[in-house]
């Protein structure tokens, strides 16, 4: 007969601790009950799923197949109301009872909820579930007025998710610095300006009196008399331990239930883990000492009893993308023989604090600089003698070899806290799976899937330990701003930010550079759509002169001629201005235009003016030109008219800049004769159709455009034109040329999201691609008239062609 072992909590403890069991011999059948309805999530997460930056879906940690797989019986939804520990049944709300042998409570806690009047109004919240957070996503709306009560980590999570969403939100906090648990007075006014400039309004010390309102909440009143306008509030005060089936069991309770150093409980056949314990005094409120916790218990619940816990030095690290904050150990400098030790940048918005306690350290804050968080764990954990290193304490000496300063660490460490990963387990999942990638490492061990804040460190012992490491595919811009394309876009939106000087000063490091700053203009100019500050410094040389910088320093000019045709009026200015300002070549391109080069800096407004055409862009990350061939006009093999739909191509995409160069073409018939098929985007006349090709190329790469579309109509031909123009402006990483894109995303999503798109994605696609051309200005005439922008969002009925898709190209 098997023995019964219930576990009372689907949480993050409970789980990780039945994890454990499975991995040790034991003979239990297992029951898990949860009151949540869903399956084992990250809690931790929730602040990213607030936030925007993850899904449900994406925090699941075990699915319902893993319950399955292992044969376990999960009670989702069912509360656990009582214990019998006479007849050794647990009861729950219905009445019914489940017998154990042994019994694991890992009850978690409960969100605290101060006894404040008014506070059961609607549209106040908690934030400690996947149902909170989804009940606070349906209420979030753009110009909501949010209230958060509390300004410690979980309160300025929550403040943050709801700004990004688009609520006025403010933060409210009795104390008179925020986090005042992690942080000194210095460190608390740093984070307060740096959370403000988020455009979060922090309210301190304040004491809320009143939730008011006629039902819903309408507002907060202060014990100071003040009031505050609200529509939403959010109590984050802090959390109490669900202890109350314990204590009603007769189990001994303190504020959490009360364990040994195997995590039994006062009954030997009951053991607790999680949240909702009390260890020597202490209650926890972070994840990292639970997973030790349940490792512990796992040992002791099988026969092993080999491991004891020693509880937990707290370290606590924000969650908001471009706040560094970390803190562990203790903070009061007050204790006798605790010397402080500080570094304070205001320029760079960095503090440090180091207490010190006979050359040991005692405890750390660290402000907009979090790089060496792990060295401080280590030498917190491991009481490493400081002497020899008191003047680098503040700056920890790095080690140039990653693998032996990660040599040193003890295999035990706890690598990733918020999955509870050791560096043991990653090492052993290196050479037992044969990882070489990050992506490897978060699959295998959870590892950096969370927070990411470890990620620093689990490439260095990947580095380190994997003979064939490989560099995933670059995700974040640069080190002057650590952040990848998906969420630059998203702090812009969500920020409402308009200058790369902006955005520099908030996330990153305020100067940029080379690498930075042309792709954050990029960035701006296409959310913005062209309505935003424009920084002509953000750009390359060749924007901001307009012209092609050549190797002896002269210039290139190539005026624009829409679907390489010109005029003999065009081509006799072009002369003119060759031979006045004496210049050494004119020359035919392979885009069917004419150079002019060798022209000097100064020269160039008058090259222009004279020439009177407007700039071919031949320089920019930009649209380039339409290249086409002769069609039907004149082509005894033409089906369509090419030369006329390559002008208005290029007449309707001209002056907007893409994340790279944007090449087109359009060709009467399959013979293609302007090499259609080699180009960002083109069409390819057919007999009764037109066929839309994009991401193809022929320069240092080469590929064959893929299919987009076949329609029937130069209206619809062009209308998918703009569709897959604007998905790729939005969607691209900066210097991403359209072959690399298009094979990266996919033909098939890209038709999905393009041409297949509902009706409605695709107005948006092209409302924003209309609001940009009407911005777009002819870079050599600033007063050169945009075409009707409203010819864009005529939406193209497509069904009727749907079936000729799988056409192959001549
Ligand atoms: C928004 C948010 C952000 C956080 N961020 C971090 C972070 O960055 N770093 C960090 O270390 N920690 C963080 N935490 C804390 C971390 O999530 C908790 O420490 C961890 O989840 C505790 O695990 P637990 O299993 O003890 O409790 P829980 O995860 O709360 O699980 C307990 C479960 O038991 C259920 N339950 C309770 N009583 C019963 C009953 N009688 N019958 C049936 N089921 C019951 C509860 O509903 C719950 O589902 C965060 C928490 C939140 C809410
Ligand atoms: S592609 Fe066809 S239509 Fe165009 S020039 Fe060549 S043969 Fe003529």
């Amino acid at each position: 007969m098997k023995q019964q072992l219930v576990v009372v909590g689907n949480g993050m403890a409970g789980v990780a601790c039945v994890e454990q069991i499975l991995k040790q011999p034991h003979e239990f059948e297992i029951t898990i009950f949860g009151d949540e309805t869903h399956v084992n999530y990250n809690r931790i997460m929730l602040s990213l799923v607030l936030a925007g930056e993850k899904s449900a879906d994406d925090i699941v940690l075990n699915g319902v197949d893993w319950y399955r797989d292992n044969g376990i019986k999960a009670k989702l939804g069912v509360r656990i109301a009582s214990i019998d520990r006479e007849r050794r049944v647990v009861i729950d709300q219905d009445g019914a009872e489940t017998p154990y042998d042994k019994l694991i409570l890992a009850t978690g806690s409960s969100a605290f909820i101060p006894p404040i009047p008014g506070v059961d109004k609607n549209n106040v919240h908690v934030f400690r579930t996947l149902d909170d957070t989804q009940a606070l996503l349906a209420k979030a709306r753009p110009g909501l007025k949010a209230a958060v009560i509390g300004g410690g980590l979980l309160g300025l999570e929550a403040a943050r998710g709801l700004q990004l969403r688009g609520c006025e939100v403010t933060v409210i906090h009795i104390m008179d610095s925020l986090m005042d648990r992690q942080l000194d007075a210095t460190g608390g006014a740093y984070l307060r300006r740096k959370i403000e400039s988020l455009g979060i309004r922090v309210l301190l010390p304040r004491q809320t009196a009143a939730v008011f309102g006629n039902g819903h909440v309408d507002g907060l009143r202060f014990a100071n008399g003040e009031e505050l306008e609200a529509e939403l509030v959010v109590i984050a005060a802090g959390i109490r331990p669900n202890v109350d089936v314990a204590r009603q069991a007769g189990l001994n309770v303190g504020r959490g239930i009360l364990v040994n150093d195997h995590l039994e409980t006062s009954d030997p056949d009951i053991f607790a883990v999680g949240e909702c314990t009390e260890h020597r005094g202490q209650t926890f409120g972070l994840v990292a000492p639970l997973y030790e916790q349940g490792r512990v218990l796992a040992q002791a619940i099988t026969g092993k009893r080999e491991k004891e816990f020693g509880g937990a030095t707290p370290a606590t690290k924000l969650k908001i993308m471009g706040v560094d904050i970390f803190s562990a150990g203790s903070i009061d400098d007050s204790q006798p023989g605790v010397e402080c030790v500080k570094f304070e940048d205001p320029g760079q918005g960095v503090y440090k604090q180091v207490l010190l306690k006979e050359n040991r350290l005692h405890g750390v804050i660290l402000v907009g600089d979090v790089e060496d968080e792990y060295t401080y764990t280590e030498w917190l954990r491991s009481g490493t003698d400081l002497t020899g290193l008191r003047r680098q304490v503040l700056f920890p000496p790095r080690d140039p070899d990653p693998g032996l300063e990660l040599a040193d660490m003890p295999d035990s460490e706890t690598i990733c806290g918020c999955n509870g990963v050791r560096k043991g387990d990653i090492i052993t999942a290196i050479h037992t799976h044969g990882i070489t990638t990050m992506k490897g490492i978060k699959e295998h061990t959870r590892a950096s899937s969370s927070c990411g804040s470890c990620s620093g460190l689990c490439e260095k012992l990947l580095r380190a330990v994997a003979p064939d490491f490989q560099q995933d595919t670059k995700t974040t811009l640069c080190s002057c701003i650590p952040f990848s394309y998906e969420q630059l876009r998203d702090i812009m939106r969500g920020q409402q930010l308009k200058s790369v000087e902006e955005v520099l000063a908030v996330y990153g490091n305020r100067k940029g550079c080379e690498v930075c700053k042309p792709a954050l203009s990029y960035l701006l100019d296409m959310i913005w759509c062209g309505d935003h500050e424009e920084d002509r410094s953000a750009r390359y040389i060749n924007d901001r002169v307009h012209a092609n910088i050549q190797k002896d320093g002269t210039f290139s000019v190539v005026p624009r001629m829409r679907g390489g045709v010109t005029t003999p009026d065009e081509l006799r200015r072009i002369a003119d201005v060759a031979d006045k300002y004496n210049v050494p070549m004119v020359k035919v391109t392979g885009s069917q235009r004419i150079d002019l080069l060798g022209i000097k800096k100064a020269d160039l407004p008058k090259v222009w003016s004279e020439l009177g055409m407007p700039s071919g862009q031949a320089y920019t990350k930009g649209v380039r030109m339409v290249k086409t061939c002769v069609g039907s006009e004149f082509c005894r093999f033409g089906v369509q008219d090419s030369t006329n739909t390559g002008i208005e191509l290029e007449r309707r995409l001209e002056n907007l800049f893409t994340p790279h160069k944007f090449k087109m073409a359009v060709v009467g018939c399959p013979r293609n004769c302007a090499e259609a098929t080699v180009k960002d985007l083109a069409l390819v006349g057919q007999d009764g159709s037109w066929q839309v090709v994009v991401g193809g190329a022929a320069g240092k790469s080469v590929r064959k455009a893929d299919l987009l579309i076949t329609v029937e109509t130069t209206e619809q031909a062009l209308e998918a034109c703009d569709l897959f123009f604007q998905y790729y402006r939005e969607n691209a990483n900066y210097l991403e040329r359209s072959y690399d894109f298009v094979e990266r995303i996919g033909i098939e999503k890209i038709r999905k999201e393009t041409v297949y798109a509902p009706d409605t994605d695709k107005r948006q696609l092209l409302e924003r691609l209309a609001r940009s051309k009407a911005l777009a200005k002819d870079a050599w005439s600033e007063g050169a008239q945009p075409v009707n922008p409203t010819q864009f969002v005529q939406i193209q009925p497509i069904a009727a062609t749907r079936n000729q898709e799988t056409a192959v190209l001549c």
